[in-house]
Parts: structure tokens; C-alpha cells; sequence
């Protein structure tokens, strides 16, 4: 367990974090699954609520490049005194993601994006019942088409865009409890998808797991097109979504230059 910016990460990969969740979906006791980037760490600076509901959640899987690095930078100045070595640290952590990306996960041993988990779910669950909430009309019922074709085994019992607005939560519940769906994935993007969990999840007692996956349906179903394996290794994704998406630069802005400094200051 990690704390950064007051925010817990579990140290688990992708392949614990999907038997987990298979695992948690046959029980009774309900489970919400968070994958935390760095722009929801700096949400939870400025939100009280979100950051009780992030360290309230069952399982907090490192979603970035940037939160391995932090866990990394701050252990390694854990006990430096002189504020040049923390300064010096900061830079040559940072260059280590280009040029040496295995020494930063030694704190958090891996990236784990809500794409790569629910689609890692989806390919292993089985005969687990799935339920897709949100994205665009008709983006949830396109990634049921695929994923079907895709995995013979899988079970998706509902989809739905729905919207995340408070008057539509007790519709849309009453719809996922009638599907007796086990596994929820909501895209709503965050924080108001984990906001939507952490008030629903109760009130939908058949519902095992609940996980907010951001973008990912518009990944699957080609909406949006996810950067090529190499750069998301070398933590470059950002570059590929500034280039796809120009009027994402802020929330970029925020993880690749915000987020960092913020670390830095914390721990000057
Ligand atoms: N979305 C939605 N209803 C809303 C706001 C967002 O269904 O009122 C969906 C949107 O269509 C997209 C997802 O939420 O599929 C959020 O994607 P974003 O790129 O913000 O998430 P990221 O992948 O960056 O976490």
C-alpha cells in the first residue's frame, strides 16, 4: 500500500487485479474498483468527497505512468534532507521513464488502465453477468457486439448510455438490478463516474463489482483509437491523445506538468 497526495494505491498488476475481480463477483459482498490517474489525484486535492470515496474503495490501481513515477520519487527522497538532492532527484527520476522505465516500479509494480483491466475481465469471466453503463447512445451496445464476437464465453446481460445526472440513477438502477447483473462498468469518466458508484452501488444489491472505466467503450468500439503499445510503455500516451484530441491540452497539462510539480513541492 501507497499514499500519494493523501491517495491510497494497492501494489497489484493486471493479472491479480482481474482475478480479483472475478473473484469478487461471485461473492456477496459488493466491491468497488477504482483505477486513480494523476488528474484524480489532483481532483482529490481540491475533493474532499471524491478522495473519501477513492480511499474508501476496495482496490485503487495505479492509472499512469505519472502515479508509478510519484510512488518511485517519493521513496527514493524519503530521507533526503538537502533540497538540491530532492530537486535533483525529481529530474532524474523523471528522465528515468524515457530511458530506464522498469526502475520506477519498484513502489507500484504496474499501469494499469481501466481499458486494460475491463478488457482483461471480459476476456476471463466467463459466464460472469456484465452490465455496460454510459458513453455516447449506442457506443455500449457496438462494444457488446464486439466483445461477443471476440470472447464466445462472455455474458453481457445489459447496456445502457444513460446519463449520470441524479434525477436518471433510480431508472438506470432498477434496469441493472433486473439484469442481475454481477459486474458493472460505467463510463461516465471521472470523478463523476465513481461519485455515481459510490451513491448507487448499495441500492443495486445483486451488483458484486462495480469499476469506472472512463473512455473505454469508445476505445473498444474504434470512437477513439488508444496510442500504440511502445508509447504507452515509454509513458508517452499523452503525446498521442494531445495530437488526437487538441481540446484535451488542459487535462494533459495537468497530468504531465501539474501533477509533477505538485509531488515536488510536496515533498520540498
Ligand atoms: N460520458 C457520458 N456521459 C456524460 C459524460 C461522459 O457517457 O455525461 C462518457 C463519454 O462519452 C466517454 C466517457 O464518459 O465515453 C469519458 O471519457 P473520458 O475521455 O473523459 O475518460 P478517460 O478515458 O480520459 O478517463
Amino acid at each position: 500500500m501507497q499514499k500519494i497526495l493523501k491517495v491510497r494505491f494497492d501494489y497489484i498488476n493486471l493479472k491479480q487485479a482481474t482475478e480479483t475481480a472475478i473473484q469478487w463477483a461471485q461473492g456477496d459482498i459488493q466491491k468497488h474498483i477504482i483505477t486513480p490517474n494523476p488528474e484524480m489525484v489532483l481532483e482529490a486535492q481540491n475533493n474532499n468527497k471524491f478522495l473519501k470515496v477513492l480511499n474508501r474503495s476496495d482496490l485503487n490501481i495505479p492509472d499512469g505512468i505519472g502515479i508509478l513515477w510519484a510512488a518511485k520519487y517519493l521513496k527514493i527522497t524519503e530521507n533526503s534532507i538537502f533540497k538540491s538532492m530532492k530537486i535533483l532527484k525529481w529530474f532524474w527520476s523523471l528522465l528515468m521513464i524515457a530511458i530506464y522505465p522498469r526502475y520506477i516500479r519498484s513502489e507500484l509494480p504496474e499501469r494499469v488502465t481501466g481499458a486494460d483491466l475491463m478488457q482483461s475481465i471480459c476476456k476471463s469471466c466467463e459466464d460472469t453477468k456484465i452490465f455496460l453503463l454510459g458513453a455516447d447512445e449506442g457506443v455500449a451496445e457496438q462494444v457488446k457486439e464486439i466483445l461477443e464476437k471476440k470472447h464466445k464465453k462472455i455474458n453481457i446481460v445489459g447496456t445502457y448510455a444513460g446519463s449520470p445526472k441524479e434525477k436518471d440513477e433510480k431508472e438506470i438502477r432498477r434496469m441493472i438490478d433486473d439484469s442481475q447483473a454481477q459486474i458493472l462498468f460505467v463510463a461516465y469518466g471521472a470523478p463523476v463516474q465513481e461519485m455515481w458508484i459510490n451513491r448507487n452501488l448499495k441500492k443495486m444489491p445483486k451488483v458484486s463489482v462495480a469499476v469506472g472505466i472512463g473512455g473505454t467503450f469508445d476505445y473498444i468500439a474504434g470512437v477513439r483509437k488508444r496510442a500504440p503499445g511502445w508509447m504507452q510503455k515509454i509513458g508517452l500516451e499523452w503525446l498521442y491523445r494531445v495530437a488526437q484530441q487538441p481540446s484535451r491540452i488542459a487535462r494533459i497539462y495537468r497530468a504531465t506538468v501539474k501533477f509533477p510539480m505538485k509531488i515536488l513541492r510536496y515533498r520540498l
